[in-house]
């Protein structure tokens, strides 16, 4: 029997990196590639960079194995149907092909894109924490936060690809400026810069998010209102997506998500305050179930699940 893999390729603002996925959800040894991507990067660098993993990823190839396609997840927002990126923060490239420009790179092969978010939703449903439920959000809290949706056991898009950009809720109660122009969206609160941002406000003198979870374990009370108004503010977002879709379960991931466990305690305590709609309040909040291979095994998925792609 040969062995049948997945080209994944995952794009993100600091970095693209690309591997073999085997069809149980697996990551190839040795297979991973990753290139530098950025904002400070022009529009061939950043090609450049993509092509550079593709190369490395074909010579990872074991010999008589098979290649099924390549799966593409990239950072929003995308134009789904065209195939065209253009990442909030890699500002060379706006309405950029690069679906074409991977078919370029792989020719005969299949090759689907979608948004970085819908990946994620993708992994957990597959291999991750959200097996077993149909109706499942993906979620990256990190330097920004992302997501994607399994609706009734399919992704769903919608027309642009763009759907399940929970980072862009806007939450009650909360007046901060985004840069998608709202105000109050979730991504502007609760992010781990945005997080460690407004405990700078408030006095409290360190940098990172490791840093806030190193003082919010030692009891400061800046770092514990801070991580409170996060979680505060993630729950109310979470609890609005549920009330919208009629979610089962999300799963949280991305670095920030680690600042400390009892994140998801201030996220589920903004979803009990919906008490009188069991439907809202049911929705399971769990850590991701995926390594950080995540968002490549997403990518994979792209190929190795297609008939759940919507
Ligand atoms: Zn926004």
């Amino acid at each position: 029997m040969s062995l049948e893999f997945a080209i994944a390729v995952d794009l993100g603002g600091t970095k693209v990196e690309a591997a073999l996925v085997d069809p149980s959800g697996v990551v190839l040894a040795g297979s991973r590639f990753r290139a530098p991507t950025g904002p400070e990067r022009s529009a061939d660098e950043l090609a450049d960079s993509v092509n550079e993993v593709l190369r490395g990823v074909l010579t990872a190839l074991p010999s008589g194995a098979t290649l099924l396609g390549a799966g593409v997840g990239s950072a929003g927002p995308v134009n789904e149907a065209e195939g065209r990126v253009s990442p909030l923060n890699l500002e060379a490239w706006r309405q950029y092909p690069l679906r074409d420009l991977v078919v370029a790179a792989l020719p005969s092969m299949p090759v689907t894109l979608r948004m970085d978010g819908i990946c994620i939703a993708l992994a957990e449903h597959w291999v991750g924490a959200g097996r077993g439920y149909d109706n499942v959000m993906g979620m990256i809290v990190s330097t920004g936060i992302g997501g994607g949706l399994v609706l009734h056991g399919n992704t769903v898009s919608g027309p642009t690809g763009n759907a399940g950009h929970i980072g862009h809720v806007e939450v009650a109660g909360f007046d901060d400026p985004c840069l998608c122009g709202g105000i109050g969206c979730v991504e502007a609160i609760a992010s781990g810069p945005k997080t460690v941002a407004w405990a700078n406000r408030q006095g409290w003198t360190g940098s990172t998010g490791e840093e806030l979870g190193a003082s919010y374990r030692a009891g400061d009370p800046i770092a514990r209102a801070a991580v409170e108004r996060s979680g505060r503010a993630i729950g109310q977002a979470i609890a609005s997506a549920t009330a919208l879709v009629d979610l089962e379960l999300v799963a949280i991931g991305g670095g920030f998500s680690l600042v400390t466990p009892d994140l998801f305690d201030h996220i589920r305590t903004a979803i009990a305050t919906r008490w009188q709609f069991e439907f809202v309040t049911k929705v399971k909040v769990v850590p991701t179930g995926l390594s950080s291979d995540g968002p490549l095994i997403g990518a994979a998925a792209l190929i190795h699940r297609a008939n759940v792609v919507g």
